[in-house]
């Protein structure tokens, strides 16, 4: 609008500085002067203009007409941007306050991997300087190895536990690591020794408990077994609850056996005794051994690949031993049960099949559970102890694989460690 009545006002002012000169004799000199004036009044605005843009937070200039309006729509989106600014820099102050607040440690890391912020409680937990390492490359403060190589690989999809030990103190931590922005990320370290410590007091117990069990109910055993050996001695209804309670001892016995196996794998650290492990060797052997146990059942091998496992045999057989119990306990004698070693894309499979009673959906999500058993008193019929899943659970853990559980009621089940290919 303003901008039109800027130019009506200038063809104006050229008619009539034509028609005055024109009235004297000079209409081209009147209009040259005219426009030399308007040029010179433009330019005098554009100054005041930079002028006070030169000077944050002043008032915008006095004006008419469109450098009027053009001095207040700057005026007005300064003022806007200035506002904005404030809130962002309210929220990030906020978020700040809050971070330094936090009793975990946090850091923010820039995309070349150097520190842009982090709060107090990082100064113990790492060894860093509060704020003056910020701008530092984080890796280069930080002397873990087993940090800094969790931190360059990039791969944050599980955390990281590890024991850091330095000037007369050793610490649990666990860092979180989340990426923002573009490569940014925002790391929270929290000191985990006392869940740790609860969880070794836990494990500790548990070892300690079967262990010392496990000398009473030898003894028992012993006499019960010697009982039964000289059963014709003893009155006849005798026999029947000795029978019964020799049975039972001798579930108390594998239950206190698979106990301390857990613990023991439990508290085996991941890379002792590593070597790599022959699959085919090892479920030929436990076919054999399957054979001679159970030899109304049939057990089929299918082995597709040479491949081994960096692991340790132990755990890897009784993981792939409690699988094919399971496979024989829960089947019928004439339905076989295959024992599978397969490469799929980067995967190796170690794969136990059967066809038998199968497993309702609903439960496979607990399977692994210590204890958890689908149906009790089915269970007491096959004498199970409720731990072989959780035994193979913790093996495929320690070992980089998982667990998958395929089955349908009335089919039967797969039960696949998927190990990830190394190359
Ligand atoms: P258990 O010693 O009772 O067999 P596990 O931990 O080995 O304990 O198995 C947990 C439960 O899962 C079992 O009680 C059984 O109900 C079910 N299960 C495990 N393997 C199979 C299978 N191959 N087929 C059907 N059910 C199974």
């Amino acid at each position: 609008m303003s901008w039109y009545s800027a130019i009506s006002r200038l063809l104006l002012l050229l008619a009539i500085s034509a028609a005055l000169g024109w009235m004297y004799g000079y209409a081209r000199e009147a209009v040259i002067v005219a426009l030399l004036g308007w040029i010179g009044f433009w330019l005098y605005q554009m100054r005041r203009v930079l002028v006070w843009l030169n000077n944050p937070g002043e008032m915008p200039p006095d004006a008419y007409g469109s450098w009027g309006e053009l001095f207040a729509r700057i005026y007005f989106y300064q003022r806007k941007s200035s506002q904005e600014q404030a809130r962002l820099q309210s929220s990030v102050e906020y978020l700040e306050d809050s971070f330094a607040a936090m009793r975990d440690g946090v850091l923010m890391v820039d995309k070349q991997g150097a520190i842009k912020w982090l709060n107090r409680a990082v100064e113990p937990l790492l060894g860093l300087r509060y704020p003056d390492d910020t701008g530092q490359t984080l890796t280069n403060l930080v002397r873990s190895p087993e940090f800094n190589e969790y931190f360059l690989a990039r791969d944050y999809t599980k955390p990281l536990q590890y024991l850091s030990v330095g000037e007369g103190r050793a610490i649990y931590l666990r860092v979180d690591i989340t990426r923002f922005g573009e490569g940014e990320r925002l790391l929270f370290i929290r000191d985990v020794s006392s869940e740790v410590r609860m969880e070794k007091i836990r494990r500790d117990f548990v070892a300690n408990v079967s262990h010392e069990l496990r000398t009473p109910l030898t003894v028992i055993s012993g006499y019960l077994s010697t009982f039964l050996e000289n059963s014709q001695e003893l009155p006849q209804r005798y026999v029947k609850p000795l029978e019964q309670m020799d049975q039972q001892a001798q579930r108390m016995e594998n239950l206190l056996k698979d106990l301390l196996w857990l613990s023991r794998i439990e508290s085996e650290q991941r890379e002792d005794d590593r070597d790599l492990v022959d699959i085919r060797g090892l479920l030929q052997e436990l076919r054999d051994e399957l054979d001679e146990a159970y030899p109304e059942a049939q057990i089929v091998l299918d082995i597709e690949t040479d491949d081994k496992v960096y692991g340790d045999y132990r755990q890897l057989y009784s993981a792939a031993s409690n699988l094919a119990i399971n496979a024989i306990k829960y089947s019928a004698n004439n339905h076989p049960v295959t024992l599978g070693w397969k490469a799929q894309d980067d995967s190796l499979l170690l794969q136990v099949r059967d066809r038998g009673i199968g497993i309702d959906a609903s439960h496979i999500p607990r399977l692994t559970e210590r204890f958890y058993r689908v149906d009790d008193s089915r269970n007491s019929a096959t004498g199970g102890t409720g731990l072989g899943l959780a035994i193979v659970k913790h093996v495929a853990v320690a070992h980089g694989a998982s667990l998958r559980i395929e089955s349908k009621l009335g089919v039967g089940s797969t039960f696949t460690l998927v190990f990830p290919k190394r190359h």
